[in-house]
């Protein structure tokens, strides 16, 4: 039984770091957001803002801690609304620099880092990885983990749950998985294999430690009430599949699709959609128009599946991202692989062009 049905604000660990910019120090702290319900059940931790710009996301975990009523949870929730929170502090959806000085980093991004972290020697690496730490040592001693997406503008997509179908995970946490995202009340599902490179995904490592994950994205792009509704309803039919809260979850007709295809723009200019989160494309089809002095380029849809997301108009380097494609089939190992290392290497010259523009590279 836990000892006390309540809530409470509690700091997971504090950092100092050196602001550069304002030439002091500052003392920024993880905070994590606890009910103890007042009966038995599982522990369930809500982690949000790993990607600091994904308002909606962590606006949804607030808002489930204000309205999660103790007396009516069974065993505990815990929320990290904003888990990278050097990005949140900058709006940013990766950790920032120069802005502090922090730790050498090369990987800012906090949901590709999970894979590097090591819960045995405890915190190393940049600090991004020390976030990843903390956050995962607190989900491997829970029952399940929720992780909170969504679009930031000018983007926009499909509301979505996602779960990993890697087998290393075992068949029981893979039929927990099953349960909470057909139970999710969320339309569009995405089971993606493991990637097998670049993975650090929070809900493509947490079932290695037997923990089921599943990733929501709901809205985002233009953030409105109705969506942050929207979301705070998705949790409570998870946490209802968790037994975190009695009553039945919502349903919904679900579409499924295996896995999600990243497709760039090959060359720079301004960059108009012509097809919406939501539509379907065939392979060879246009997604959308590149604009720059040279005229108009369209940006083919290199494979047959649904649209998962958009760039509205906005300005797009060589190799920036501009959809994702949802696909039906899955793809075999080697795809996958080599996939990988076009991810890497796609991301590699969008970096390169982003600090070449911003001047922080020096030439
Ligand atoms: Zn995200």
């Amino acid at each position: 039984m836990p000892d006390e049905a309540g809530k409470e604000e509690k700091t997971i660990v504090s950092f100092k770091v050196w602001n550069k910019e304002k030439e002091e120090t500052e003392l920024h702290a993880l905070k994590r957001y606890v009910v103890e319900g007042k009966r038995n059940g599982p522990h369930v931790v809500v982690n949000a803002g790993s990607h600091g710009d994904e308002f909606l996301a962590i606006d949804a975990a607030k808002e489930l801690y204000e309205r999660l009523e103790p007396e009516k949870v069974n065993g505990r929730v815990s929320i990290i609304p904003e888990a990278n929170i050097f990005a949140a502090l900058k709006n940013k959806r990766e950790t920032p620099e120069p802005e502090f000085e922090l730790y050498e980093s090369e990987e800012r991004n906090m949901n590709r880092c999970f894979d590097s972290v090591d819960l045995v020697d405890g915190p190393d690496g940049n600090i991004t990885e020390r976030l990843a730490y903390h956050v995962l040592k607190l989900v491997v001693k829970a029952d399940y983990c929720f992780d909170l997406h969504t679009a930031t503008a000018p983007g926009y997509k499909i509301d979505q749950i996602r779960g990993k179908t890697n087998p290393e995970f075992g068949k029981d946490v893979l039929q927990v998985q099953e349960r909470l995202i057909r139970n999710s009340g969320v339309e569009y599902v995405i089971k993606t294999p493991p990637q097998y490179i670049g993975e650090g995904v929070l809900a493509g490592v947490a079932p290695l430690h037997g923990v089921p994950a599943v990733t929501v994205e709901i809205g985002g792009g233009a953030y409105s009430e109705e969506e942050l509704e929207r979301y705070v309803t998705v949790l409570m039919n998870l946490m209802k599949e968790a037994g975190s809260l009695y009553g039945e979850p919502d349903t919904v007709k679900q579409k499924i699709y295996r896995d999600l295809e990243e497709v760039w723009a090959s060359t720079a200019g301004m960059y108009e959609p012509v097809k919406e989160p939501g539509e379907a494309v065939r392979k060879g089809e246009a997604l959308g128009v590149v604009t720059n002095e040279r005229g108009e380029h369209e940006v083919e849809s290199p494979f047959d599946g649904l649209v998962e997301s958009v760039h509205r108009q906005d300005w797009v380097n060589e190799g920036t991202r501009v959809s994702y494609i949802a696909i039906k089939q899955e793809r075999t190992f080697l795809e996958a692989v080599a996939d990988a290392f076009r991810r890497l290497l796609r991301s590699y010259t969008a970096r390169k062009a982003t600090r070449e523009r911003e001047g922080l590279l020096k030439l």
